[in-house]
């Protein structure tokens, strides 16, 4: 039996079911209180040193998850009502899953989307404690299995041993996850969108993530047609290492450059600048992530970047908070927050938050080739009153004889308005196309609903028309036109790009070799 779900970290996987939903195993009550009570703390402690352990070997996104359990975790506020109930007679699983349960559902109705999207980690918190708790204490997937459930938190994720195989097969989820980006990038096989399945599945899958999809108990043909297409899709990924050294180029020899998608300074650390054209996007998120970073902070981490990539252009965005990246003490509660105070928007609402970026990027420009881009630009409004408070901000600088330069300024094109008239634009530096925005706008489907995933294509007609008319648009005023979306790293999508004029993609890093393997068998 296949179902079909949607591809959110290619590759394949053969093995064992792992079901991610199975209750724990049920707990055995101590005698007294007092025991129950020595249960908790230390099933408690357990889910904290494991976390700590995590913490360990995990990098950027991954570590800040982590930090926020353990100090979650470590918070009295969250064990204080269930050791009250202990008290009064409840065993420690009841206790501990009635006051996390409690917790839970107050974040789940907050108006907030930062607390919403906190309950979440609060759940996963339940369950590794409960876990912990249980007899057995077994928490992880035997290697190479196939994980499959619902939706799958963090710590599950990081907590499993890839290294000999298995992928993760979700009836949810979604592509745009914390988890889908973990697996992108540790080259974890990975679909979500599965559905609801009428019987439960057990036994050997057969995971397709490169198309999307999964069969359930295999026939011996269904076996065999898998392993050639796992094993095609393994020669292509080692061919494509032999392009990484190589400047990409198509099978005319039409020049393209390959840049890369970061988020995290410590993102440069694994990659080597010969095998990329230079940063095509760093998401400056990641740094308001707990609270708003001061000017200090935020300037050490471009000048990171800028050094590590010497003479190679590095294209840093302003702070695309809102939609689907809350951040606390910053972003508003919104019922529609993708058409909401996202991006540039917000940053002109909250000068107070935009000026300590543009002073520190001001700043950070001298150490390297810099460009600025801002996210979500609508109207050439926004780009002139964006563009004068960097003029504003350079003047203050140099009055105060503090070292800076101006970098060259660009706008993402991601709203439909830009690509539909960006005659309105002929003034910018150069222009990014943001096809993870612009598709989801032009289609009406959300990036992150695995539901309407079928009709968030970038290879839809009338998205590829609005890239060709961008690109087109950009030769003829000569202004530099690349892709930094997701669909730039895609080989599916790739020949459509070009044909659609792109010279100049920003991928992830892990899909780097496979790009510009995909671009070599292009003809333009
Ligand atoms: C995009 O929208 O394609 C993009 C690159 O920006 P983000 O994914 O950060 O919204
Ligand atoms: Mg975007």
């Amino acid at each position: 039996m296949r179902i079909e779900g949607f591809p959110a970290s290619p590759g394949y996987a053969e093995g064992p079911l792992f079901d991610l939903d199975r209750p724990p195993i049920s707990y055995r009550s101590k005698a007294s209180a007092a025991e129950e009570e020595a249960a908790l703390k230390a099933a408690i402690g357990n889910s904290v040193s494991r976390l700590t352990s995590l913490v360990e070997t995990a990098d950027g996104d991954a570590a800040g998850i982590l930090e926020f359990q353990i100090a979650m975790l470590e918070d009295d506020a969250l064990s204080i009502p269930a050791f009250a109930s202990i008290g009064s007679g409840q065993p420690a699983d009841a206790a501990w899953r009635r006051a996390l349960d409690a917790e839970i559902a107050g974040y789940e109705s907050s108006k907030q989307d930062y607390f919403r999207a906190r309950a979440a980690d609060l759940r996963d918190i339940r369950d590794q404690v409960l876990r912990a708790l249980s007899e057995d204490g077994e928490t992880a997937a035997p290697p190479g299995a196939i994980l499959y459930g619902e939706d799958i938190a963090p710590t599950r994720f990081l907590e499993t041993d890839w290294s000999r195989g298995g992928g993760i097969a979700l009836k949810a989820g979604s592509t745009a996850s914390h988890v889908a980006m973990l697996a992108r990038s540790r080259g974890v096989p990975m679909v979500v969108g599965l559905g609801a399945s009428a019987d439960k599945p057990a036994g050997v899958a057969l995971l397709d993530a490169e198309h999307g999809g999964i069969v359930f108990s295999p026939s011996p043909a269904e076996v065999g047609a898998f392993r050639q297409s796992s094993s095609a899709f393994a020669a292509r990924q080692g061919k494509a290492q032999t392009f990484l050294a190589q400047p990409a180029a198509t099978k005319a020899g039409t020049a393209v450059r390959v840049q890369v998608n970061i988020s995290d300074p410590s993102d440069v650390d694994g990659i080597d600048i010969a095998t990329c054209d230079g940063v095509g996007l760093m998401r400056t998120e990641f740094l308001f992530g707990k609270s708003l970073p001061d000017e200090e902070t935020q300037y050490r981490a471009y000048r990171k970047v800028l050094e590590w990539a010497g003479d190679k252009p590095v294209t840093i965005r302003t702070v695309d908070a809102g939609g689907d990246k809350p951040v606390p003490g910053f972003t508003v509660a919104e019922t529609n927050p993708f058409l909401g105070l996202r991006g540039i928007r917000l940053s002109l609402a909250r000068l107070d938050v935009f000026r300590v970026q543009i002073r520190a990027l001001l700043r950070a420009a001298v150490h390297g080739n810099l460009k600025v881009m801002f996210p979500m630009i609508a109207t050439a409004e926004e780009y002139a009153q964006a563009a004068a408070l960097f003029a504003e901000e350079q003047t203050a600088l140099a009055a105060r004889g503090v070292a800076h330069e101006l970098p060259p300024l660009g706008i993402m094109v991601e709203v439909p308005s830009v690509a539909i008239a960006p005659e309105a634009f002929a003034n910018v530096a150069f222009f990014s196309i943001g096809s993870n925005d612009l598709t989801q706008y032009v289609m009406a489907a959300a990036r992150d609903n695995a539901v309407v995933a079928h009709l968030n294509s970038v290879r839809h007609p009338a998205v590829l028309r609005l890239i060709a008319s961008v690109a087109a648009f950009g030769r003829e005023k000569g202004i530099p036109v690349s892709l930094c979306g997701d669909a730039g790293g895609d080989p599916a999508a790739i020949p459509a790009l070009l044909e659609a004029g792109l010279r100049n993609l920003s991928v992830a890093p892990a899909q780097l070799a496979m790009a510009k393997a995909a671009i070599a068998d292009v003809s333009v």
